[in-house]
C-alpha cells in the first residue's frame, strides 16, 4: 500500500501546475516566479497530515502559531520583489521556509531570520535535504534585519507590522526595494518602499492577512 507522501509525490507535479495555471489566472504573470513555484515542493515544507493540502491556494499551520503563507501572496510579494532585480535578499519570517526556498530559486543568495528557533532549524533541514545551498538562516529578532551582511538589495517581511522597521529601511541599498504587510492585526496592506538616492517611495498595494511581527522593531 502506498503512503500518502509517496500519493503525494506521484501527483505532486501535477497539482502544481493546476496551482501554477491558477496563480496566472489570478494576475500572476513573472514567468520566472510561476515556473520556480511549480517546481518547488511546497508540500516537503509542511508536516504530513496537512501534506494533501498543500496545492490548495491558502495559508495552512506550521505549528507554534504560525503559517506558511498563501501561494498567490508569495508569489505576489516575489514578483514586486523581482522588478528591482535583486541579488542578494533578506527574508524576516523563515517560518516553514517555503518563500526562502522560491527566493533562492530567482537570487544568488537569500539571508532568513526566524524568531521561533524549531522552525529556524526545521527550515535548515529542508533546505540541505532539497539541496539548496544559497539559504543562510539565522534565529534572531528580524525586525533588526541582519547588519553583518546588509545593506540588502530586497528586504521581505513575511509578518505583519504596524510601522516600517527603522533598521530595515537602514539596511536597504539604494535602488533596493522592501516588501512588506503593512497595518493592524487583523488585517494589513501589502505595501513596498523603493529606496532611492534622496528618499523612500512607498506604493499600496491589495489587502492581505500575516501573522504579527513580533520583536524590537515590530
Ligand atoms: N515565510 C514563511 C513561509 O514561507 O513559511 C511564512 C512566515 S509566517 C507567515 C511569519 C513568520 O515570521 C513566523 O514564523 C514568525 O515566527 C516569524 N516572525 C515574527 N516576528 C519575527 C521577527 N521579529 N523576527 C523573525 N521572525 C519573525
Amino acid at each position: 500500500m502506498k503512503t500518502s507522501s509517496q500519493g503525494i509525490g506521484m501527483t505532486s507535479q501535477r497539482t502544481r501546475d493546476r496551482l501554477v495555471a491558477r496563480l496566472r489566472e489570478e494576475g500572476i504573470h513573472n514567468n520566472r516566479v510561476l515556473e520556480t513555484m511549480a517546481s518547488t515542493p511546497r508540500h516537503l515544507f509542511l508536516d504530513e497530515a496537512l501534506a494533501t493540502r498543500a496545492y490548495e491556494d491558502t495559508s495552512l499551520p506550521i505549528g507554534h502559531g504560525q503559517t506558511i503563507s498563501q501561494p498567490y501572496i508569495v508569489a505576489r510579494m516575489t514578483e514586486l520583489l523581482l522588478e528591482v532585480e535583486p541579488k542578494v535578499v533578506l527574508e524576516v519570517g523563515t517560518g516553514s521556509g517555503y518563500q526562502a526556498a522560491i527566493l533562492a530559486g530567482l537570487v544568488d543568495k537569500v539571508y532568513s531570520t526566524e524568531r521561533i528557533e524549531p522552525l529556524a532549524t526545521q527550515a535548515r533541514q529542508r533546505f540541505r535535504q532539497l539541496g539548496l545551498r544559497n539559504i543562510r538562516v539565522q534565529h534572531s529578532d528580524g525586525s533588526w534585519g541582519w547588519p553583518q551582511f546588509g545593506p540588502f538589495d530586497a528586504i521581505m517581511v513575511t509578518a505583519g507590522a504596524a510601522d516600517i522597521p527603522e533598521a530595515l529601511l537602514e539596511q536597504l541599498k539604494t535602488g533596493g526595494r522592501l516588501v512588506m504587510p503593512l497595518g493592524g492585526r487583523d488585517q494589513q496592506t501589502l505595501i513596498t518602499v523603493t529606496r532611492t538616492p534622496t528618499v523612500y517611495e512607498r506604493e499600496d498595494f491589495e489587502p492581505v492577512v500575516f501573522v504579527p511581527l513580533l520583536g524590537g522593531e515590530g
